[in-house]
């Protein structure tokens, strides 16, 4: 059964963009799934309603059992909570630290903001300066984010991510940034490290041959609407 089930899912952005204009799609365990099309087809907008960043106009999203749109502030946190966000100016809080962004997460901005920071273990700790090792980061631990390269700050954004033990991660746009050899190092993590721990993920991705390198699946979209999908290799030139 799927993880995550979309149906008919619009949003309208005021009073005449149509984002999205009747999304359905299914997302099992295991999936990469690789969300690609043109600026502005709405790729950023499906994946900011799945966390319920913005609100869908229509439509529902039930994401392992659980109905997203309509959610309750408490019900919201608990699923967010199995969901891992990747941006692509990769969110960090600059003058935190590596190990410190990757130890107060995704809520690590909010806490700095307002000078209150999460509660970790020891646990916790070693279990990130492991994925910070495992990423290649181990020289970074202790610098500040932003003494970082853009690769290097996306590695992080990706060890947040997987701190957070998400059984989905959504990738948005994580190496629009980077420059070819970054973009390969990121994409290699990302996608090696979901595979392992059997973590679902839908990523956008301008560059159909990136998308045709890692993805199980991919996903086209054009003016708000599903208009490929399928395997890599049934995706012809025509997309
Ligand atoms: P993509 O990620 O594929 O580039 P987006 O989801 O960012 O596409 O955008 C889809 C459409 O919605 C575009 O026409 C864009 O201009 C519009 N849009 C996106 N965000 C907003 C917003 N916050 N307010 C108004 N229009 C928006
Ligand atoms: P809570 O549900 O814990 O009360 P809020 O509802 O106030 O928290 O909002 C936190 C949510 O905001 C996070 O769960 C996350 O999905 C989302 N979010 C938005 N932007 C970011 C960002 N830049 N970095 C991390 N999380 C973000």
């Amino acid at each position: 059964k799927p993880m995550l089930q979309i149906n008919s899912l619009k949003k309208q952005y005021g009073s005449s963009t149509v984002a999205l204009n009747g999304i359905d799609l299914e997302v099992h365990p295991n999936e990469f799934i690789a969300v690609i099309g043109p600026s502005g087809a709405g790729k950023s907008t499906l994946l900011r309603c799945i966390n319920r960043l913005i609100d869908p106009t229509e439509g529902s999203i039930s994401f392992q059992g659980q109905e997203i749109v309509g959610a309750g502030k408490k019900q919201l946190r608990q699923i967010r909570s199995q969901i891992g966000m990747i941006f692509q100016h990769y969110n960090l809080v600059d003058r935190l630290s590596v190990l410190e962004n990757v130890l107060h997460g995704r809520l690590g901005q909010m806490s700095a903001f307002n000078g209150v920071f999460s509660r970790y273990s020891e646990a916790d700790k070693l279990a990130a300066i492991a994925l910070l090792e495992k990423l290649g980061l181990e020289e970074q631990i202790y610098k500040r984010a932003d003494e970082l390269s853009g690769g290097q700050k996306q590695r992080v954004g990706i060890c947040r991510a997987l701190a957070q033990k998400p059984s989905l991660i959504l990738a948005d746009e994580p190496i629009a940034s980077l420059d070819p050899n970054s973009s390969r190092i990121v994409m290699d993590s990302l996608h090696a490290n979901c595979i392992e721990q059997g973590i679902a993920c839908l990523v956008n991705l301008h560059q159909v041959d990136v998308a045709k390198r890692y993805a199980t699946r991919i996903v086209g979209i054009k003016s708000g609407k599903v208009v490929f999908d399928g395997k890599p290799e049934e995706l012809t030139d025509r997309m």
